[in-house]
């Protein structure tokens, strides 16, 4: 009797161990798969910006520039770092921008600084919601390698919402359907106040 328990004690430890180990195979696969679809999205990404530039060089009133951005993939926790770094930067010329707009996701952020556009983790490209976040964030990139001036930080999302619904109703979709912004919302968000 108490030799069984002992065995069954040691079994349970085993298959403890056992599934433990399973646990961090599967994980260390589903890492290696993530890194893999993020070298395809980056290609993917990479590939596709050309498109984007000359696309909105001919439909928006922006410089169709051959500089192309860095783009790397980063957390919900990095991209609100890299925006609130950007913030502190135009201190001064900053307004404080309204609640709803700070608790509102960060999809994507381009960096000024450095040129670099930053995708969400999750973006593989190949739908028209994914491919419209590389356009929305490739605006920026025009407008800063074209100079624009802006009464406002906030000023410069306009033209962005509005290439990335453009490219939407390519494909019969919309910003308000695919992303929840209304004009009404876009018009406020890129209001100076
Ligand atoms: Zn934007």
């Amino acid at each position: 009797m108490h030799d069984r328990r002992v065995i069954a004690a040691i079994a349970f430890v085993a298959i403890s161990l056992l599934s433990d180990a399973n646990a961090n195979e599967v994980s260390s696969v589903q890492r290696e798969q993530e890194a893999s679809h993020q070298v395809d999205a980056a290609q993917t990404a990479r590939s596709l910006s050309e498109e984007v530039i000359v696309w909105v060089g001919a439909n928006f009133d922006l410089p169709a520039k051959a500089d192309r951005p860095q783009i790397r993939f980063a957390t919900q926790t990095e991209m609100m770092r890299i925006r609130i770094a950007d913030r502190e930067r135009s201190r001064g010329y900053v307004q404080e921008e309204p609640a709803a707009e700070n608790e509102r996701n960060v999809v994507a952020i381009y960096d000024t600084s450095s040129r670099t556009i930053y995708l969400p983790e999750n973006w593989r490209g190949k739908s028209p919601e994914d491919q419209s976040i590389l356009v929305h964030e490739m605006v920026h990139h025009l407008q800063n390698l074209a100079g624009v001036k802006f009464e406002c930080p906030a000023a410069r999302e306009k033209a962005a919402y509005l290439a990335q619904d453009k490219w939407l109703a390519r494909f019969g979709k919309s910003l308000e359907d695919q992303f929840d912004v209304d004009m009404f919302t876009v018009v406020i968000s890129s209001a100076c106040m």
